[in-house]
């Protein structure tokens, strides 16, 4: 593969608004193997729980068995969630993934209050 420059990456983000594009996190250009790649992929995710946007494998599908009857048959619920676990550091803003989001424009206590509503809804889903 031949080097990109930032520009020519940004300009292949067809999918989405080109202010996105251009808040994107690249990585470090200098520092990618460009003659021993075929393609150059990104990967990010959004955790379920705090809502923070992260690049790479910081997000992770946790899987937890349900109970009950249900878990007896083997059923299980999941989300995904940041792999560190630092959700409540996350959504108080204590933490950043380093990935640009969005403005949160609410108070921390309802910010703190939504990461709560998310984390119950998954464990309502696991509770049966
Ligand atoms: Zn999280």
């Amino acid at each position: 593969m031949h080097p990109l420059t930032a520009r020519e990456i940004r300009a292949a983000f067809v999918n989405c608004s080109q202010g996105e594009a251009k808040r994107a996190a690249l990585p470090d250009l200098d520092l990618v193997p460009w003659e021993s790649l075929d393609f150059l992929g990104r990967r990010s995710a959004m955790c379920q729980v705090c809502l923070t946007p992260h690049n790479g494998t910081a997000v992770t599908l946790t899987v937890a068995r349900k109970t009950g009857p249900a878990g007896k048959r083997g059923d299980s619920a999941g989300v995904y969630l940041c792999r560190d676990l630092a959700c409540s550091l996350y959504g108080r803003s204590l933490r950043s993934s380093g990935v640009p989001r969005l403005r949160e424009t609410l108070p921390v206590d309802q910010l703190v209050a939504r990461l709560r509503a998310n984390l119950d809804a998954f464990l309502a889903r696991v509770l049966v």
